[in-house]
């Protein structure tokens, strides 16, 4: 499946069925999408506007917005219009609001139906969202599995989460309505990654992964990495959501980095470079934290090495695009393992960016 991406012939993705949001596809053989969810008062569309536009600039492909109220519900019509990239509206409890979501123009909803409180409801929406052709997402949280699932297996367990997930697709599902994914998050890596192996398994439908309150920036990037990285590795998950506590946009560069490592996904720089060793006569963790700070949102398929000596580093960066070996003050700039000039200290981060954005 993934085979024509970046060489990448070792993992197979598990088929599933293809659901259309807005103007692009989850499932099936569209690539994988990266998503996130504003963390600004959906009341204030220019705030939340704002916030969309850098995740779109830093390559998110949907949006998820919380819906609290009738006024946020409202509000998604402007936000709609400031925005490109597909919306989700995500609601708790209130179908009302899913509803209102849905006339405001959102392009799929995040709802449990079995939390809306009854079959009218239910069916209410499943109307309104067939009308406009929108899917659901049931989105089960390990906090969110009814009691008498629980009961049924002594607490939280994949098991039971997957059978939640499942409990609720067939209310939509007896109202013919088919538009579904799911996701099943835990916020144990363990229980997450079973309970959606498990629901791979069982379902067809696309799955949206992640790994659920995963902590602050430098925690939920390794929780959210292990977690995503295994699943992704098995060929599970049709989109990604990185969970940080912290700027929605750094979920953005955490799920770049997990779905490029794994060569599901190409685009942007890929960065390599060396711990840095004894032979090391230069700043070069400073180097390098400059330049993948500057390279962020180039958005082209350029591999860069920042290696630390001239001794092995352009050796051991040979299928690097570009790079520079650090030397005493100085470095070597290197194409494709090929020494081309000396670079003065001060100015390696000018002249090597200005290189990149040659090639
Ligand atoms: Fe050490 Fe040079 Fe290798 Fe970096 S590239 S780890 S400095 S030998």
């Amino acid at each position: 499946e993934y085979g024509s991406m970046a060489g990448n012939n070792y993992i197979m993705r598990k088929r599933t069925e293809k659901i259309r949001i807005g103007d692009l596809h989850i499932g099936g053989d569209a690539p994988v999408s990266i998503q996130s969810m504003t963390n600004t008062d959906t009341r204030d569309s220019r705030a939340t506007i704002d916030q969309i536009k850098r995740l779109e600039e830093a390559g998110c492909d949907i949006v998820r917005v919380a819906v609290p109220d009738n006024e946020a519900a409202v509000a998604i019509r402007e936000i709609k219009r400031g925005i490109r990239i597909p919306l989700v509206a995500d609601i708790h409890f209130d179908y009302r609001l899913a509803l209102e979501s849905i006339e405001s123009g959102a392009d799929k909803i995040r709802l449990n139906p079995g939390n809306i409180g009854g079959s009218e409801r239910v069916r209410a929406v499943v109307e309104k969202a067939r009308e406009r052709e929108i899917p659901i997402r049931i989105g089960v949280n390990s906090g969110s599995v009814e009691r008498h699932i629980t009961e049924k297996y002594g607490g939280v367990t994949p098991q039971g989460m997957v059978e939640s997930a499942i409990g609720h697709a067939a209310i939509l599902e007896a109202l013919g309505f088919y538009d579904i994914l799911f996701s099943i998050k835990a916020s144990s890596v363990p229980v997450t990654i079973a309970a959606y192996r498990l629901m791979s398994e069982r379902s067809q439908y696309p799955l949206h992964i992640g790994v659920t309150e995963a902590g602050t920036v430098y925690r939920g990037t390794i929780k959210s990495s292990v977690g995503l990285g295994c699943l992704l590795a098995e060929g599970i998950g049709d989109t990604v959501r990185v969970s940080l506590t912290g700027d929605p946009v750094q979920e953005i560069h955490v799920a770049k980095e997990i779905l490029k490592s794994l060569g599901i996904r190409r685009g942007g720089i890929e960065f390599i470079s060396c711990p840095t060793c004894g032979r090391c006569r230069i700043d070069l963790i400073s180097i390098a934290n400059e330049v993948e700070e500057r390279l962020q949102y180039i958005d082209r398929d350029v591999k860069v090495a920042i290696m630390g000596c001239a001794v092995n580093g352009p050796g051991e960066a040979r299928e690097a695009d570009i790079g520079i070996a650090g030397g005493d003050g100085e470095a070597l700039l290197f194409k494709k393992g090929t020494i081309v000039r000396k670079i003065p200290r001060e100015r390696i981060v000018e002249e090597l960016i200005s290189e990149i954005e040659k090639l």
